[in-house]
């Protein structure tokens, strides 16, 4: 049985299909205005996990990540480019999904564009407008009147009666102070430039909040099991997504809201805004692989804040060491191993780790579990007559369906040693230094372990001289 927290009752909670046997779920995509930096992606590899442990507990998912390709900040990239804004944001859809890839994130179903929904984001502004919960201002935008939805505030937990709701508030983000009635639908300004669509309002284009409440009861139903997004989503973007839903339909929106803490730098919240981020890709060219970032990503609890650092990554780098000495020592053996059941060792380990990600996704604990199965799988590599080890290869197996860490990107791992990768880190960290020395005295350490270095303009790669 899979509980999970949920931050709308704020209780732990069984989660489980409303209909059938499938998981709907929705989840907050990115904006495509720039490269995702990596607490994007704890948020995302967060959401892989939860949707990994749901078909490991036996369910299916179907699973909606919506792509911002329209707000403030798209529109004046595009505009400042000088390019159309489906050219400008088409380099960033594609940069993300190479993203995921590499970190070995699986795909959800269905990837909606905010720009090819305009029509439905617009239908459900006219039912709030026709309801009269929603009104025109004078400058041709579309405002929700909070006040008109006594619910506003139950996902927050806030009682705003006693506060000022009468102003309103143009900009996607705001806070609980700011509160006041939000915009469904911007009237065109002339910083806008060529985007825009025609409404019964005028020319202007959709807020940001209105774009996930059409898209997801387009592909998920007017009620659906799961919602999910970064802790900086909770408010005001997903309660104002429950008051435009609930409001329009008279139904429940969504049953159950998961919601993951921050990646932090020294403290702070890891943002575009406070120039404290790394995307991916600084990362990979700093010599780190795509599996040891997820490795660092999901190794937490998803409710607690992590502090992102280096040793961290070098961390990774030994524990997956670790781990692929011993698979491939259990691999060997598990072609000739004698069929039976799986040693006891191997049944505890597994169910241990059942029972955290089970609990709202323990994954500390779980692979706390994952380290026991490999200092058993070494001790009976030591005396290995009469162990099964086709079995505990399976366990190994089961743990990375909500891994994904565990089989991935090994033959990377295994083609370059530890040692080499080590070396390639420090010299990428020395040449964005400009350390072109250390970087040269570096290709030689690199080249007396017998690999040659070659520098593209995607970093370094390396191949046995
Ligand atoms: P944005 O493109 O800013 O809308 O963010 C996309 C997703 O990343 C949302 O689910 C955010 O909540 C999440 N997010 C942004 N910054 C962080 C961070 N530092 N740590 C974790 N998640 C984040
Ligand atoms: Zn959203």
């Amino acid at each position: 049985m899979m509980q999970v927290f949920n931050s709308l009752t704020r209780r732990n909670e069984e989660l489980k299909p409303l209909a059938d046997d499938e998981i709907r779920m929705y989840t907050c995509g990115p904006t495509v205005y720039n490269f995702a930096h990596i607490g994007n992606f704890r948020a995302y590899t967060f959401e892989d996990v939860l949707r990994r442990t749901i078909a490991f507990n036996g369910y299916k998912v179907k699973q909606v990540m919506n792509l911002t390709d329209v707000d403030d900040k798209t529109i004046r990239g595009a505009n400042a480019a000088n390019v159309p804004l489906a050219e400008y944001t088409k380099t960033y859809k594609d940069a993300f999904f190479a993203d995921l890839k590499a970190l070995n994130v699986e795909p959800a179903e269905i990837y909606p564009a905010a720009t090819d929904h305009v029509p439905e984001m617009i239908d459900l502004v006219a039912k709030l407008v026709e309801k009269g919960v929603a009104y025109k201002s004078e400058d041709g935008s579309v405002y929700f009147s909070v006040r008109k939805f006594p619910g506003y505030g139950k996902l927050a937990h806030i009682d705003f009666d006693h506060q000022q709701t009468g102003a309103r508030c143009a900009a996607d983000e705001y806070d609980k102070e700011n509160v006041g009635d939000f915009a469904l639908w911007k009237a065109w300004e002339p910083s806008d430039g060529p985007v825009g669509w025609d409404s019964p309002w005028g020319r202007g284009r959709p807020g940001w909040h209105i774009e996930c409440s059409a898209m997801s009861m387009k592909y998920l139903g007017e009620t659906f099991d799961l919602h999910t997004g970064g802790i900086d989503n909770l408010f005001p973007h997903h309660e104002n997504e429950i008051a435009q839903a609930e409001a329009a339909t008279g139904k429940e929106f969504v049953r159950t809201w998961m919601h993951c803490a921050h990646l932090k730098v020294n403290g702070e919240k890891m943002s575009k805004s406070a120039g404290n981020f790394f995307t991916l890709r600084d990362l990979i060219q700093k010599g780190w692989s795509g599996r040891e970032i997820r490795y660092v990503l999901i190794n937490a609890h998803y409710r607690q804040g992590l502090n992102f650092a280096f040793s961290a990554l070098e961390d990774a780098r030994k524990s997956l060491a670790r781990i692929d000495r011993c698979v491939a020592a259990v691999e060997k053996l598990a072609g000739a191993a004698a069929p039976g059941a799986a040693p006891d060792w191997a049944a505890k380990a597994l169910d241990a780790f059942t029972a955290a990600v089970n609990d709202d996704l323990n994954l500390p604990k779980a692979f706390a579990a994952l380290f026991e199965l490999v200092r058993e799988s070494n001790a009976a590599l030591a005396a290995p007559a009469g162990v099964d080890f086709a079995a505990v290869l399976a366990a190994f197996k089961r743990m990375d369906r909500v891994l994904g860490v565990v089989f991935f990107g090994r033959a990377e791992a295994e083609a370059v040693p530890a040692d080499v990768q080590a070396l390639l880190g420090e010299r990428a960290a020395a040449r964005a230094a400009k350390n072109w020395a250390e970087s040269d005295r570096l290709r030689d350490a690199i080249a007396a372990l017998g690999w040659a270095v070659k520098d593209s303009k995607d970093g370094q790669s390396v191949t046995r001289k």
